[in-house]
């Protein structure tokens, strides 16, 4: 009997990236999806494929769905800065309230759960790098406490039904994760980089450009998911590739990668923007022989590539 998983946020840039690779492993896939941030699109290519089941829903509200599921994978939820301050709300229910239902459903079924955790919950961290054990510092009345309390009350709901009611449960904390399938207009640095250069406009760093975030390629994350849901390990672990850049050091890249004559120019800082970032991969590589493999010039080439193609389609 093939197995089945229930994808949240399936039609998603992780989720669908997800979805394929758990076709490719020949298990059942039914995604789930309310479209708010998520596209068809990036799941067209499976529709005729007799693995594969979309739901279009809103895990925010009682999941069903009918028959065996043997894993839940929740990636539902706003998840760009942008998406998550024009969505607020949504954004605190699908990663509270969905994730109650998401438990509640992987509890009914029997099944394990990994939920899609963050970075974020170490806010604008005093610790670097970031290891798990780290508590955050996060702001929770700013502009940002949206996402980061919902990813931190997720967290500490999966570990209270893995202790109360001793489910398989899995947290993955995902740091910044490129590679196609993410929305040209999302907000986040990359797109917005790569778009910019590629339309001949000036690159919109944020503050002074010294703030550093470390880019991870999607397929590197993936493998990393998949040898976490394996795992029997129910703590968070990071997941996202170590090697930092400054934002201006990421711009004057995109600049040589695409060959464009854009300039650097700069906007103001949004408020609560972390000045630092960069995992702690010790237990990832200890527990789950996981490294990335993706230098993050390979994974641009790649990336770009896609908006490329995006950007044609939209001229
Ligand atoms: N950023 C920027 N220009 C942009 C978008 C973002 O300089 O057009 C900066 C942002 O202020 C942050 C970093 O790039 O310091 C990464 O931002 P992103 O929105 O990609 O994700 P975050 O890591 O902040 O969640």
């Amino acid at each position: 009997m093939k197995k089945t998983i229930l994808i949240t946020g399936g039609a998603g840039f992780l989720g669908s990236h997800l979805c394929d690779r758990f076709i490719q492993e020949g298990y059942l896939v039914i995604a789930m999806d309310n479209l708010i941030t998520g596209s068809l699109e990036n799941i067209a290519h499976l529709f005729k494929n007799g693995q594969f089941e979309f739901h279009e829903h809103d895990v925010s509200k009682f999941i069903h769905v009918p028959g065996a599921v043997d894993y839940v994978l929740h990636f539902a939820s706003p998840a760009s800065p942008l998406d998550y301050l024009k969505m607020p709300i949504q954004t605190m229910k699908v990663g509270s309230l969905g994730t109650l239902n998401c438990l509640g459903l992987a509890k009914e079924k029997g099944a394990r759960v990994l939920i899609a955790s963050t970075s974020e919950v170490y806010g604008d961290p005093l610790v670097h790098p970031q290891t798990e054990d780290y508590w955050g510092n996060v702001n929770p009345v700013g502009p940002r406490g949206v996402y980061d309390e919902a990813k931190r009350f997720q967290e500490a709901l999966t570990m209270a039904y893995h202790t109360y009611h001793k489910m398989e449960t899995r947290i993955v904390r995902i740091f910044n994760t490129f590679g196609p399938r993410m929305r040209l207009d999302d907000g986040r640095v990359l797109p917005a980089f790569i778009g910019q250069a590629l339309r001949g406009e000036p690159l919109t760093a944020f503050g002074d450009g010294s703030q550093t975030r470390s880019f991870t390629y999607v397929d590197d994350l993936v493998e990393g998911i998949y040898r976490l849901l394996m795992s029997d390990y129910a703590y968070p672990v990071n997941i996202g590739n170590p090697d930092e850049v400054t934002i201006n050091e990421f711009g004057e890249e995109i600049l040589r990668l695409t060959g464009s004559a854009s300039k650097i120019s700069y906007q103001a800082l949004p408020q609560d923007d972390p000045k630092q970032r960069k995992p702690d991969i010790s237990l990832a590589k200890k527990i789950l022989n996981w490294q990335p493999q993706y230098s993050r010039s390979e994974g641009l080439k790649i990336t770009l590539e896609y908006f490329k193609t995006k950007i044609n389609q939209s001229i």
